[in-house]
């Protein structure tokens, strides 16, 4: 979810030619805290007594005073870099191979030999299984297996997952894959597709302590931590080990932490905030977030069904909660967490902040509606850009600043298609991230503009239904990808550029 705890925006002027590094591989930086923990970064930047970085939860920042140095450079080790709580755990991928099988080590061989994936072998044992044998098909599944470990090994998690969910595919009953497949999704802080693969695999092994020790994970990044220590001392009761003593440790601190949060509620909002916090400033807050509220609700027509949880973080907190974190991980529960050192009443900047992820869950919530009450995990919603360009939207921003450079990067066919700008943008540098963030505000804006806000209201319902996202624009606006983007620069020129 790209909940953020700062807006995230793009306000100085864009670099144009920075987009000519449009590579996909991501330089990493590292946040050394001053209590010695490090942050593995997407591009970290001071801006505004904040370090700003990226994470798959995307844009986060960290109060400057509690940073100590960032370390430049370096590439991100896997494609999941992120100051996210349950990454800092120190889990090991789980020791597990599959059981059986004649000749495991000939088609590991067969699959990935010279530093790459064997792609032929793969699909030779894949038309081998078609008949439906046993053994053949079991083949197929590990060969797949192979080619994720070896992704897995180089940090490429989108295709170790691809791999190892097909090998589940071939077969789903094998403990040790669906175990992988939950360990990719945990490295990807995907947690709720984690539980669903361990809940299978607890119903097949349901004493295998690692199945425990990765189900623990998963409820400590969706930050429910009874839940995890649960897991996790159930696992350590079957075989105890360093990294799990750890893990509960961790949990128990975030657990006792939690406690000492008070709570405050209004009518759509349940608050959190620790106990150092104003209490005025947490009335404050509520009362803002109840403003905006209103104010989107009649935007988007649409009320959420279900309380919104807000925490607030003071200074220390903070300090404490990431040196073990769960709260990157409670992004995906529609959290909103901001943190609000030195704050005793709400201004202009954090009222937008509230705004800009208020937004963000209106869109989660209306876009997940069709899949509630289902077991699998929904994986409808909207795509990025228009999360963020219509959070942007609703901040306040407008395209006006960056309106010259998008249409020059745009003329100079170096604009990102929209349909690159679907899924996460982890993976972007600095500049790249600040051209999406800006081009998204613009295609929004111009859909407001040109067609108000029930198109966009329109589009949500049917990407909530299901529909992919460029055909919702089909329906709704008449047009694909390419006839927004076009029509959007002619609405930047007309408007902006002179
Ligand atoms: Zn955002």
């Amino acid at each position: 979810m790209p909940l953020t705890t700062a807006s995230s925006r793009v306000r100085f002027p864009l670099l144009g030619f920075a987009l000519l590094l449009l590579s996909a591989q991501a330089a990493a930086d590292t946040i050394v805290l001053k209590n010695g923990r490090r942050i593995a970064a997407l591009s970290a930047y001071e801006e505004g007594g904040k370090v700003k970085y990226m994470t798959s939860a995307g844009e986060l920042s960290l109060p400057k005073s509690i940073v100590d140095h960032i370390e430049k450079g370096g590439f991100a080790p896997t494609a999941g870099p992120s100051g996210d709580a349950a990454a800092n755990l120190t889990i090991a991928p789980p020791e597990i191979r599959p059981e059986g099988g004649s000749g495991i080590e000939e088609i590991q061989r067969g699959a990935v030999h010279d530093g790459s994936i064997d792609r032929q072998y793969i699909a030779k044992l894949e038309s081998e299984a078609r008949p439906g044998n046993a053994t053949a098909t079991f083949n197929a599944a590990l060969g797949h297996h192979a080619a994720a470990t070896f992704e897995l090994s180089r940090g490429d998690l989108e295709h170790a997952l691809s791999d190892e969910r097909t090998a589940v595919n071939y077969a789903p009953d094998e403990p040790a894959l669906l175990m992988n497949v939950a360990y990719i999704y945990l490295r990807r802080n995907e947690y709720k597709q984690a539980l669903d693969y361990l809940e299978h695999a607890k119903r097949l092994v349901p004493d295998n302590p690692d199945v425990g020790k990765l189900a623990g994970w998963a409820y400590y990044g969706m930050n429910k931590l009874d839940q995890a220590v649960a897991e996790w001392k159930h696992a350590f009761s079957i075989r105890p080990d360093k990294e799990l003593q750890a893990a509960l440790e961790a949990a128990m601190r975030d657990k006792k932490e939690e406690e000492s949060y008070k709570e405050n509620e209004s009518s759509h909002f349940k608050l959190k905030y620790n106990g150092a916090a104003e209490p005025a400033l947490a009335r404050d807050v509520l009362r803002t977030l109840e403003m905006h509220f209103s104010a989107i609700e009649s935007e988007l027509n649409y009320t959420p069904p279900e309380p919104i949880g807000v925490v607030l973080y003071t200074e220390q907190a903070f300090v404490d909660i990431t040196r073990a974190p769960a709260w990157a991980g409670a992004l995906y529960d529609g959290r909103i967490r901001v943190p609000v050192q030195g704050l005793t009443s709400v201004d202009g900047e954090l009222s937008r902040s509230l705004k800009h992820e208020l937004t963000h869950s209106f869109v989660a919530q209306k876009t997940k509606t069709a899949c509630m009450g289902m077991a699998v995990s929904c994986s409808n919603r909207a795509p990025t850009w228009i999360q963020e360009g219509l959070a942007q939207w609703m901040e306040g921003y407008r395209s006006a600043n960056d309106a010259a450079v998008l249409v020059q990067i745009f003329d100079q066919k170096l604009a990102i298609p929209l349909g690159k700008l679907e899924g996460s943008w982890t993976r972007f540098d600095r500049d790249t991230a600040h051209f999406a963030y800006a081009w998204a505000l613009a295609n929004m804006e111009y859909i407001i503009q040109a067609d108000g806000m029930t198109d966009v209201e329109r589009i949500l319902d049917r990407i909530g239904a299901g529909m992919a996202t460029e055909q919702a624009l089909r329906e709704v606006l008449h047009s694909d990808y390419n006839d927004l983007m076009e029509s959007t620069v002619g609405y930047l020129r007309k408007n902006y550029v002179h």
